[in-house]
């Protein structure tokens, strides 16, 4: 069971919080912010802290520099998008755990925030590197931890901090840790998944644990049920799918069917001869797509089934989009879901990157009980893995 603590349940009054948070934000090319949801998921945790009185030492990593400085992933855009929101100053310490940052963080008094350079310019971060680690939380007097998007790994400022201060969640990982934990422990039936995307040897685990939690239906669409299809025996055509998995996904199908599960296939494709949206487009039965042509999107006759079993559920979880949803012309049936998750009367959890961005695009995010902030933490937290971030923090008493 779930039994960690939050900032709720320590006193933070005039203390230093070292607060790790996730402002790994998409940049464009002249450094502007595209999307700042990230942003704004730690500002509860933030406000919380500097309204009882703590200073905060903030921390993010950006991108992938690799261990390297590399001022196209610098934080400076993200200080000036938190001056924005907070209010307040938010300076930079750029040498991390140096002389200046440690400056800065004796000086700061309560109500104040600073902010570290992008933690991953140091090679330390990712190595988990032990004295680093402690170098960092000799600045504070308590680790919180809110960056659920990096919480499936072990890095110095996700986990190994831990091991040096009293450590507890912020707001955002609290949020989807429960948020997540009742749709997957204690679903409501009917508990319906959709699963598509690109990959089914990435969500392979996921199936598993999904047919293991007795999940009454399993839609599964995109590009990975090409491999479901091929395992039938059918005609896929050029379609995306994965030849290592397919004898895999055949046992899988089997071992859903001994379970009571119901896991189905799209029973109709849209199909194109190009991998573009102005290509020749027709919509055929699943299994007979032609010679020179690939499967872009579940067809209409998938997206009307697959809506009302959805619509009529009492738990859905939703990975991965229907079809290239990037070009209009294959996003039907990925909208079509959308609109049916938005409908249900119940739990509705989205985990992954491309279904909240989906589902975003088509403004039904509110109509949606969680959707995730952490793509690759969302999918390891659904398949029932540990993760790092979130077991190095303090059990409640
Ligand atoms: P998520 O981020 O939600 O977990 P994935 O990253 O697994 O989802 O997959 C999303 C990607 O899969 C999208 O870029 C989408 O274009 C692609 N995709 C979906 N269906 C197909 C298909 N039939 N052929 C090729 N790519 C597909
Ligand atoms: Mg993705």
């Amino acid at each position: 069971m779930y039994n960690k603590k939050t900032v709720k349940d320590i006193d933070v009054s005039g203390k230093k919080v070292f607060l790790r948070c996730d402002f790994n934000v998409p940049l464009d090319e002249n450094g502007e912010i595209i999307d700042d949801i990230r942003i704004r998921g730690a500002l509860p945790t933030i406000r919380y802290l500097l309204e009882n009185n703590a200073s905060i030492i903030l921390c993010s990593h950006l991108g992938r520099p690799k261990g390297k400085v590399n001022p196209k992933m610098s934080l400076k855009p993200v200080a000036a998008a938190l001056e924005e929101f907070l209010h307040i100053k938010v300076p930079m310490a750029a040498d991390i755990n140096g002389p200046i940052a440690q400056m800065m963080a004796n000086g700061i008094k309560p109500g104040q925030v600073m902010l570290l350079e992008n933690i991953r310019f140091r090679p330390e971060e990712e190595a988990n590197d032990p004295e680093f680690a402690k170098s960092l939380a000799s600045m504070a007097d308590i680790f919180v931890n809110d960056a659920f998007g990096t919480a499936h790994r072990a890095h110095a400022t996700t986990a190994g901090i831990a091991d040096y201060l009293p450590s507890v969640s912020g707001f955002l990982i609290d949020t989807e840790v429960k948020a997540m934990g009742r749709a997957m422990n204690n679903p409501q039936h009917p508990f319906v998944a959709i699963l598509g995307g690109s990959k089914v040897s990435e969500k392979l685990k996921l199936i598993e644990k999904l047919l293991m939690e007795k999940c009454d239906t399993v839609l599964v669409v995109g590009a990975m049920s090409y491999t479901f299809r091929k395992a039938l025996g059918g005609n896929i055509g050029n379609s995306l799918y994965e030849e290592s998995m397919v004898e895999e996904m055949g046992k899988l199908m089997e071992r859903a069917k001994e379970q009571g599960c119901n896991l189905l296939l799209p029973v109709d494709n849209v199909v194109a001869d190009k991998f573009a949206n102005d290509a020749d487009i027709k919509v055929v039965p699943a299994g007979q797509i032609p010679d020179g042509y690939a499967g872009m999107d579940i067809g209409p006759a998938t997206a009307e089934m697959y809506a009302r079993i959805i619509e009529s559920a009492r738990t859905v979880v939703w990975n991965g989009p229907a079809g290239v949803f990037e070009m209009p012309n294959f996003a039907h049936g990925t909208e079509t879901i959308a609109e049916a998750v938005a409908k249900v009367r119940g739990v509705s959890i989205i985990g992954g990157g491309d279904s909240a961005a989906a589902i975003a695009k088509m403004g039904y995010s509110r109509y949606v009980t969680h959707i995730s902030t952490g793509g690759g933490a969302s999918l390891n937290f659904l398949q029932g893995n540990v993760l790092p971030g979130i077991a190095c923090l303090d059990d409640k008493e």
